[in-house]
């Protein structure tokens, strides 16, 4: 433990499992006071950590959103980290498919950042990171249609919000992994046809050769959330095992 997040104070979105869970494990250990938040009361309450406080929270509920802003006050780090893989190409994403994917993947976003950044601008900055993709945002892939097409706005909003507050002390930047170990892809793989194949498939999108561990992935938001990273800003940052290259 080397405190790279002494007194800081981080809210999390999805943190009840993969890679928010990990995130806000890797912050608390890193010192900062956590706000963990998922929609599953449960999984919250397997975070146990004395610099963690769990909450209830969906992120499709704007009143909810607007409420835990009011309660919790002014953070330092925000990160977003609720989304949903949705499976299938234009023609298998019936409107309502594509409305909650927009809805989770991206609306969440301006929702939760727009509650919390007048707090952040109110005592002079902060870190918000955004949960993007590779996947169909940064390289196509087959039947991620919604899915990329949302963390690609995932990407183009974390470079507005980066443009607007520059001078004011607010960097936002975004990550896009590769595959993640995580609940949801095991759910992925074991509802596929042929779930050896599939993870088989999945393994292989990573030059890497392996799917990523949510160990892979936290430090680098523990960079972002830290002052290590004082000079970044709207960047869209590759952790994806090779995928990209
Ligand atoms: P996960 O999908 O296993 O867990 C997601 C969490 O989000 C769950 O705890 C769930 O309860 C919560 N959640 C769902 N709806 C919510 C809502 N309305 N409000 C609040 N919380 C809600 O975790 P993961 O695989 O680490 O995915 C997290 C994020 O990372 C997602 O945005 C996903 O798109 C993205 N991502 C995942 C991978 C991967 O391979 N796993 C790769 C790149 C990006």
């Amino acid at each position: 433990m080397t405190q790279r997040l002494a007194g800081k104070t981080a809210f999390l979105t999805a943190a009840g499992q993969g890679m928010g869970r990990a995130a806000a494990l890797a912050f608390a250990q890193e010192g900062a006071q956590v706000w963990a938040t998922d929609i599953n009361a449960e999984a919250l309450a397997t975070l146990d950590h004395p610099g963690i406080r769990t909450r209830v929270l969906d992120v499709r509920n704007s009143a909810e959103v607007a409420l835990a802003a009011a309660d919790i006050g002014p953070v330092n780090v925000l990160f977003n980290c609720a989304g949903f893989v949705h499976n299938g190409s234009i023609l298998q994403c019936s409107e309502d498919d594509w409305d909650f994917s927009v809805d989770l993947n991206l609306s969440s976003m301006f929702r939760v950042t727009r509650a919390f950044l007048p707090g952040m601008l109110e005592h002079g900055g902060g870190a918000i990171i955004n949960m993007a993709s590779m996947a169909s945002s940064l390289k196509g892939f087959p039947n991620r249609f919604v899915y990329g097409t949302t963390k690609a706005g995932v990407i183009g909003f974390t470079k507005a919000v980066a443009a607007d507050f520059v001078k004011q002390g607010i960097r936002c930047n975004c990550i896009c992994p590769g595959t993640v170990d995580t609940p949801s892809l095991r759910g992925r793989i074991a509802s596929a046809a042929d779930p050896v194949q599939a993870e088989k498939d999945f393994i292989a999108r990573q030059p890497m050769g392996r799917l990523a561990t949510v160990d892979d992935i936290s430090p680098l938001l523990v960079y972002l959330a830290s002052d290590e990273s004082k000079f970044v800003t709207g960047a869209a940052l590759s952790v994806d095992g090779g995928v990209t290259i």
